[in-house]
């Protein structure tokens, strides 16, 4: 019997509040705060169990910190946006609450997004004998528990891995983002990167393209893309040679893209209009369809996984582990598409984990650090199941 604060009522707050109150037994008190507390509202009348719901600017520390201690959690779900991870890990140690999220901090100015200032939290946790777990979505997420799950079971040494992100899915309109366009965009239009023999390689945006057939979707253009899981996995895979991350986008949503960057629409520095300051990608976000409202329009089906090429036993192993989520599915049981669904889902299973004392230890980690095998044993019964294919170690299926 605990009580959970959700911060962030977006399309993934939305996931995480209907997945919370499924678990009563888990979480008998739930709080659901954001910026605008209507939107918290709007959520709460969707669920058939009454929660709390708050305003908060989780900008400051000094809010977050008074809203913590009025309602005691005894786990805090931060899924509002990645410029909020500091200040929520900020007010997470001043209280003793344990952290969780599913993206890892993006300077709100920078166009960089990276984990160096979240483990530099590191020592403090470990010393207040608190646990902050980081990137527990699906990618960053699920896929670092494919690979640790691998580590752990089915490999010695894993040399390479890739990480395939499909989304089948078609909302309709002729361009929207699924999730906050404002990240998404800036994901995309930046240099490919990738990790290979202990150095990170860079490509011109969407330089690297490939075709692959994904089990449920079909085949789909897949493109190469720098992505935070990299960063983590790198560093906590043993005798990893090389690690990538491909997504995949269709040739519409390219064109729409490069038409926007190429008018200036995709640019994050404010410009002057009229009397106005406004940076251009805020203004494309507020003109774009709210990725909350695609839920209902959206078909189809995403499948996201791992490709791990190792040893076992002295032979040479690969294998594709892989989940696929059905939009309409999604929109049925929780009023949201597979996007938000696939983030929401893991975050609400790791903070199950860490209540219930099974994932625990004092510090930060990011979630391929813990033990995957209870996560992986209960996904599946959350929503998320797994499967499993070998693979010929001998055929490269993105060559
Ligand atoms: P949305 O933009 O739909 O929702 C973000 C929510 O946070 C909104 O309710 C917003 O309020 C609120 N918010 C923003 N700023 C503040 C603030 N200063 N104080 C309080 N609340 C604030 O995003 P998503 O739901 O799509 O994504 C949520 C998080 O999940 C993001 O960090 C995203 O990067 C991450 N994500 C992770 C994925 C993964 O697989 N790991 C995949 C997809 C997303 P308002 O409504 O007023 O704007």
């Amino acid at each position: 019997m605990s009580k959970v604060l959700i911060i962030g009522a977006g399309g993934v707050g939305g996931v995480v509040t209907h997945k919370c109150a499924q678990h009563p037994e888990v979480f008998s008190e739930i709080c659901l705060a954001s910026r605008n507390e209507d939107k918290c509202k709007a959520i709460a009348a969707q669920l058939d169990r009454p929660i709390q719901t708050a305003q908060v600017d989780a900008d400051s520390v000094e809010a977050l910190v008074a809203l913590i201690e009025s309602f005691k959690p005894d786990v805090l779900i931060h899924v509002a946006l990645p410029y909020q991870d500091l200040t929520i890990m900020e007010a997470c140690l001043k209280t003793g609450v344990p952290y969780l999220d599913t993206a890892n901090y993006e300077h709100p100015d920078e166009a960089k997004f990276e984990y160096k200032e979240q483990w530099a939290f590191h020592d403090r946790y470990a010393e207040a004998g608190n646990m902050a777990t980081l990137g527990c979505g699906f990618d960053p997420g699920m896929t670092n528990i494919y690979c640790a799950y691998a580590q752990k079971n089915l490999f010695d040494e894993i040399h390479r891995i890739d990480i395939l992100d499909a989304n089948g899915g078609d909302h309709g309109y002729p361009f929207a983002t699924n999730f906050n366009p404002e990240i998404n965009i800036r994901e995309i239009t930046a240099n490919g990167r990738y990790w290979e023999k202990g150095e990170w390689k860079e490509t011109a945006p969407l330089a690297e393209k490939r075709k692959f057939d994904f089990d449920g979707i079909g085949e789909k253009d897949i493109y190469l893309l720098y992505h935070e899981e990299l960063e983590s996995l790198s560093q906590n895979i043993k005798g990893l040679e090389r690690i990538r991350f491909w997504m995949t986008f269709s040739e519409k949503y390219i064109t729409h893209l490069k038409v926007l960057e190429n008018v200036g629409m995709t640019r994050i520095e404010p410009i002057k209009v009229g009397d106005c300051e406004i940076a251009p990608l805020q203004f494309l976000k507020a003109v774009l369809p709210d990725p909350a409202s695609l839920g209902p329009r959206t078909k189809g089906k995403t499948n996201i996984g791992i490709i791990a090429d190792g040893i076992k036993d002295g032979k040479r192993r690969k294998v594709y582990i892989y989940n696929i989520c059905d939009h309409e599915a999604c929109y049925r049981e929780v009023q949201s598409q597979a996007i938000s669904y696939t983030t929401g889902v893991p975050a609400v299973t790791g903070a199950m984990l860490m209540l219930e004392g099974i994932w625990k230890g004092a510090g930060v980690f990011n979630v391929e650090q813990l033990d995957p095998d209870p996560f992986m044993a209960r996904i599946g019964d959350m929503g998320l199941p797994w499967q499993m294919v070998e693979l010929d170690p001998d055929h490269d299926p993105l060559a």
